[in-house]
C-alpha cells in the first residue's frame, strides 16, 4: 500500500531527480577532502547560510555534539531549553562524551527562551558555579509546534552572547521552513549565530545528513571531532549529490509543505474530538484528543493506517502530523476524512 506518511519529514524518501545525481555523483575520498561533490555542497551551505565554511554530517545529532563540543570544554555550561531537542531526544550526548553541563531553561509557549531567563541563567564568577559558555536555540522549535524564531528575536539572543563573551548555536534541523514561514532570508536568520546545524535529510528531502557552519576555525575543529567520532566518510559525494539538490531545489518548495499543513489544520479543527493547538505554524500539526474520545493513541494509529494513513504520537494523548514533499493535496484530505470516519 502506498501510504501517505505524516509520522514526520524525516521519513522523506530521495525524488527520483536526487536518485539519477546520486548514481552520478563524481567523488573522492572526503576524509582527504577530495570529494568534489562534497566540497561544492559545503560551499554552497556556506554561502546560503552567510558563513564562512561548512561540514558535512552524518545527522543532525553529530551536527549538535560537534558544535557543543566545539565551543564547551568538560565542565563548561550551556544554556538549552527544556524542550530542545538537544536536551530531550539527543541521549544526553553533550554531557555523556562532551562533559557538558546542560542548563534547561523553560520553553515558552512561542518556542523561545525569555531573554530575561537567558540572562538570569548565566553563571556569575564564583568558585561555586560551573562556566557558562553557550547559548542553544533551535529553529523552528519542534516541541512547541514547529514554530519559527524570527530575526528579531536571534538577533537579541545574539547581542545577551555577544555581551556576556558566550556563543550562539542554533540547532536549525528545519531552519529552511523558519526562513520560509517567516518569508525572510535564512541569513536573517543565521546572522547572530557562531554555528548552525540543519538537517538535509528531514523537509528538504535527502535521504541521509546534516550541515554544520560557522567559521573557518570553528569548522576545522569540527572536522576533526567528526573523524574522532568516527563520521568521517569517504565516497560520500553519492549522499552530497542528493544534498546539492536539496539546497537548489527543495528549499523553495518549503512554502507548499506549510500551506498543506494550513489546510490539514483548518480540516481537522472541524472534527468532533480532536482539539488543534492555537495554530499550525510550518509543517507541522499538533493536537490532543479531548477528553470524551475514548480510543487509545495506538487504535488510532491502527485506525488511520487501514485508512492508508500514517500517523504517530508526540505524548500521551498528543499527536503531531508533519507534512512533506510526499504529502499532496489528495493525502491531506484522505487524512481529515480518516479522522472523521474513525472519531465519528
Ligand atoms: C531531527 C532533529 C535533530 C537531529 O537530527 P538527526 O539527523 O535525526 O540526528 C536535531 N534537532 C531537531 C530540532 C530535530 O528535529
Amino acid at each position: 500500500m502506498n501510504y501517505i506518511d505524516l509520522r514526520s519529514d524525516t521519513v522523506t524518501k530521495p525524488s527520483p531527480e536526487m536518485r539519477e545525481a546520486m548514481a552520478e555523483a563524481e567523488v573522492g575520498d572526503d576524509v582527504y577532502m577530495d570529494d568534489p561533490t562534497v566540497n561544492a555542497l559545503q560551499e554552497k551551505a556556506a554561502s546560503m547560510l552567510g558563513k564562512q565554511d561548512a561540514l558535512f554530517v552524518p545527522s543532525g545529532t553529530m551536527g549538535n555534539l560537534l558544535a557543543l563540543l566545539v565551543h564547551c570544554q568538560r565542565g563548561d555550561e550551556a544554556i538549552v531549553g527544556e524542550k530542545s531537542h538537544i536536551y530531550l531526544n539527543e541521549a544526553g550526548g553533550m554531557s555523556a562524551l562532551g562533559g557538558i553541563f546542560p542548563h534547561p531553561v523553560m520553553n515558552q509557549a512561542d518556542g523561545t527562551l525569555a531573554l530575561e531567563d537567558i540572562r538570569a541563567s548565566i553563571q556569575t564568577e564564583d568558585v561555586h558555579h560551573t562556566i557558562t559558555r553557550l547559548i542553544c536555540i533551535e529553529n523552528t522549535q519542534n516541541v512547541c509546534g514547529g514554530i519559527p524564531l524570527t530575526a528579531e528575536y536571534t538577533a537579541q539572543v545574539g547581542k545577551i552572547a555577544k555581551e556576556n563573551g558566550l556563543s550562539l548555536h542554533i540547532d536549525g534541523a528545519r531552519i529552511f521552513n523558519a526562513a520560509a514561514a517567516l518569508h525572510v532570508d535564512v541569513k536573517d536568520l543565521t546572522a547572530p549565530a557562531d554555528s548552525v546545524m540543519f538537517c538535509l535529510s528531514k523537509g528538504l528531502v535527502a535521504p541521509v545528513g546534516s550541515m554544520l557552519v560557522g567559521t573557518s576555525k570553528f569548522i576545522a575543529r569540527a572536522r576533526h571531532l567528526r573523524k574522532m567520532l568516527g563520521g568521517g566518510m569517504r565516497q560520500v559525494g553519492v549522499l552530497a549529490a542528493a544534498g546539492l539538490i536539496s539546497l537548489e531545489k527543495m528549499t523553495g518548495r518549503l512554502g507548499q509543505d506549510h500551506a498543506r499543513a494550513k489546510n490539514l489544520f483548518e480540516g481537522l479543527k472541524q472534527v468532533q474530538g480532536l482539539r488543534l493547538d492555537a495554530r499550525s505554524s510550518s509543517n507541522m500539526v499538533y493536537f490532543d484528543l479531548a477528553d470524551h474520545v475514548k480510543l487509545t493513541e495506538d487504535e488510532i494509529i491502527a485506525e488511520m493506517k487501514k485508512r492508508g494513513v500514517l500517523v504517530d504520537w508526540a505524548g500521551v494523548r498528543r499527536f503531531r502530523l508533519v507534512t512533506h514533499y510526499w504529502v499532496d493535496d489528495a493525502g491531506v484530505e484522505k487524512t481529515i476524512k480518516g479522522f472523521a470516519e474513525i472519531l465519528k
